[in-house]
């Protein structure tokens, strides 16, 4: 199973894919964990990224295409979190699928307004202290996503592979209708 799954900050977007990989036994390839996790363990990537990761800002395309291209390498199946996030990164994803002749099976979008995620944001904030969750970085993000990303959810609109899932319901109500999608796209997939 190839899944992507898109959605703005506080969507819920890596609790779910988290839930979607452990249900069907899949890899969950977070980008923002990957970072975070190269930032705590100091390494070259995670030197590089810390300040851009702190300001909200995204990490250049052509460094986080190269991480993807290296997970794919070794993952036939995965949940997306996080990847693409700009048209230009969208555009090498299709180019790195079509070069190991595989698709998507189906891709995500989880949606909520921005004021429902700056407030779920906040509340993070307050709760797990991400470096990331201050109002002027959750501010930029939510910015750099209504610029940079929701180009890219159109284009998988318009492809016609876009299923639309309401996020301003509960984890588990959610959670259920996309596993009812999952389901219809293994079907007719
Ligand atoms: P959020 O969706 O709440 O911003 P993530 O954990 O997905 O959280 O990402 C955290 C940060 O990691 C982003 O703000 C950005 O700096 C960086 N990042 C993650 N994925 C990408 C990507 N595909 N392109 C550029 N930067 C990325």
């Amino acid at each position: 199973m190839r899944v992507l799954i898109l959605g703005p900050q506080g969507s819920g977007k890596g609790t779910q894919a988290a839930r979607i990989a452990e249900a069907s036994g899949t890899p969950h390839v977070a980008t923002g964990d990957i970072l975070r996790a190269a930032v705590a363990d100091g390494t070259a990537l995670g030197r590089e990224v810390a300040p851009i990761l702190d300001r909200g800002d995204l990490v250049p395309d052509e460094l986080m295409v190269g991480l993807i291209r290296e997970r794919l390498a070794v993952e036939d199946s995965f949940v997306l979190d996080g990847f693409p996030r700009t048209l230009a990164q969208a555009e090498a994803l299709d180019a790195m699928l079509d070069e190991i002749d595989k698709a998507l099976d189906t891709v995500l979008l989880l949606e909520v307004s921005d004021e429902e995620s700056t407030r779920r944001l906040l509340g993070r904030a307050a709760a797990e202290g991400r470096a990331d969750d201050t109002p002027e970085a959750i501010a930029n993000r939510l910015r750099l996503y209504h610029e940079l990303t929701e180009p890219v959810v159109e284009r998988y609109r318009q492809r016609g592979s876009l299923v639309e899932i309401d996020g301003e319901r509960s984890m588990d109500e959610v959670f259920s209708a996309i596993a009812n999608a999952l389901e219809r796209s293994q079907v007719t997939g």
